[in-house]
């Protein structure tokens, strides 16, 4: 096997996985990474003694971890330690409107309770729901690679097909179950922020409330990094070669199969390719068009998820009010869920997400000292310049003052923005998505760009703009799946 050569387009968590399954099976596996540390969108830096994840600070459905490194005859904690983390998080509705989610499922239901008469009962309900979705979704076609409409024509899905609610909004399920406002918006979030609107999202994916609530949101203690360290310590350990600092500019493709792959100056033969950059880029810009499977038209079709404006700031004093997760939602989120989808524009008036990990780890900022990480999605394709950041910048201080009672305009001791252009600029991110593509009914399992290229033989698309989409365990998945579509292709033993 080891004269079969694989080379992996991307070092994010879907080519990572892709490189370990292959490495494992015997291939030769080579990674070639534009940027010079590994991670993908979900790299980290450091500066002045603050760490900084610059991407995924929410670590949920640690089952996906665990399945993952037991392909290895691992476990996480060989890697990096877990932590529960208790509130799950904080919600601000308003000045004085602060509401903690806690980690004990009881004390939901009692929150719930409060807010609504019967809502503690129907959260129940809600959850019984997704939890069927969730175990359905997990063991019948998340782990399916979406080439053919036929992998999901099996008797018991078809006769689940309700159940899932597939046909069905998130947002009138939502209804169905809450009346308050508070509730539903305290449902919705993990949607918006991974690429949809309660109103365009199949209910289906009231799956990711069971995977947050119940399965909880956990903190790999020194930062999401540290699955990226662990993931590449494991494929390293299995023999995958790292080539850093070489973007992959060529593709070459002769009779319909990839012969080799042109990087920083050298090229590379190839048995099959795995493409874990986002796969606009690599169709449009690294292959001849005869060798697309999709027109520049598709992709203008797609629906995104949002780009984000984030702040990277160290805080020179410890911040009070607010936890490790604090969202503040005292505005409109259907109006900033518009100014993503509807009429893509910078919202007026947005929704933040702050993630504060000094509040659970001594070891990511200077003693006495918060690292602070600002989050505002936003649509993707907006201009992005100084002026624009600046405003919500002001914006930012402003909210945190009035909801906080706090003034840190002059305790910043760093900071660094990042949005569209350094998307596009440090992952080639097609209009600066930062998610990859919005799970709409119609960008769904076999209705999302194919794993297998259509026109070039040995192949492969892996990542969150393909099967199953955006988040971390869907790009551990999907880097599997591609790994194993491979194998069945060449005939090695999956
Ligand atoms: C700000 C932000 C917050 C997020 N929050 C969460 C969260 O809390 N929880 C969660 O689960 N998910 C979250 N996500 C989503 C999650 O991080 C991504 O879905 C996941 O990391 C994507 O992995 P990937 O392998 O598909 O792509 P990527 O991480 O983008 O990896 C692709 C790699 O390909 C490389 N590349 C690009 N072009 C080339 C080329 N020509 N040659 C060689 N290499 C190339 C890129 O440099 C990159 O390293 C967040 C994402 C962002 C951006």
């Amino acid at each position: 096997m080891k004269n079969k050569k694989v080379i992996v387009i991307g070092a994010g968590f879907s080519g990572l996985a892709s490189a370990s399954v292959l490495a494992q099976a015997g291939f030769d596996v080579t990674v070639l990474e534009k940027n010079s540390t590994p991670g993908g969108r979900a790299r980290k830096f450091s500066e002045n003694g603050f760490t900084f994840d610059m991407g995924p600070s929410w670590y949920w459905m640690p089952d996906v971890f665990e399945k993952y490194f037991a392909l290895f005859n691992k476990v996480p904690a060989d890697y990096y330690n877990l932590q529960r983390l208790d509130p799950s998080y904080r919600f601000y509705f308003g000045k004085n409107e602060i509401v903690d989610m806690p980690s004990d499922f009881s004390e939901i239901v009692e929150l719930f309770e409060k807010e609504e008469v019967g809502a503690g009962n129907q959260l129940v309900r809600f959850l019984k729901e997704a939890e069927y979705k969730y175990t359905v979704a997990m063991s019948k076609f998340v782990y399916k690679p979406g080439i053919s409409f036929l992998e999901f024509v099996r008797p018991e899905l078809l006769t689940s097909v309700f159940r899932l609610q597939m046909l069905q909004s998130f947002d009138s399920h939502l209804k169905q179950h809450f009346k308050s406002a508070k509730l539903r918006q305290m449902l919705e979030f993990p949607i918006l922020f991974l690429g949809g609107t309660a109103k365009n999202t199949p209910a289906m994916y009231s799956l990711m409330n069971y995977g947050d609530i119940k399965l909880g949101t956990w903190y790999p203690v020194g930062g999401m990094y540290k699955v990226v360290e662990g993931m590449v310590e494991l494929a390293i350990s299995l023999g995958v070669k790292f080539i850093y600092d070489s973007p992959v500019d060529t593709i070459n493709v002769s009779d319909g199969k990839v012969t080799s792959v042109v990087a920083g100056g050298n090229t590379y033969d190839a048995t099959c390719v795995i493409a874990s950059a986002d796969y606009h880029y690599v169709e449009q810009n690294l292959l001849p068009e005869k060798y697309r499977s999709y027109p520049k038209s598709y992709w203008e079709s797609r629906v995104l998820s949002p780009s984000s404006l984030i702040f990277f700031l160290g805080i020179d004093k410890r911040l009070e009010g607010i936890e490790h997760h604090t969202l503040f939602f005292d505005e409109d989120l259907s109006k900033h869920s518009d100014a993503i989808y509807k009429h893509p524009s910078w919202p007026e008036k947005p929704s933040l997400y702050f993630s504060c990990t000094s509040k659970t780890d001594h070891m990511v900022a200077p003693d006495g000292m918060e690292n602070l990480f600002v989050l505002i999605p936003v649509a993707p394709g907006l201009e992005d310049n100084e002026e624009t950041r600046e405003k919500y910048f002001q914006i930012i201080l402003e909210r945190f003052q009035a909801l906080t009672g706090q003034d840190i305009s002059k305790n910043i001791v760093f900071k660094r923005s990042y949005a569209h252009t350094d998307f596009e600029n440090d992952y080639h991110a097609f209009k600066g998505n930062a998610y990859g593509l919005a799970n709409t009914l119609m960008q769904t399992a076999f209705l999302k760009p194919k794993m297998k290229s259509k026109k070039v033989k040995n192949l492969y698309y892996t990542g969150q703009l393909t099967v199953p989409g955006p988040g971390v365990p869907p790009a551990l998945i999907s880097g599997e799946m591609a790994a194993k579509l491979v194998m069945k292709d060449l005939g090695v033993g999956v």
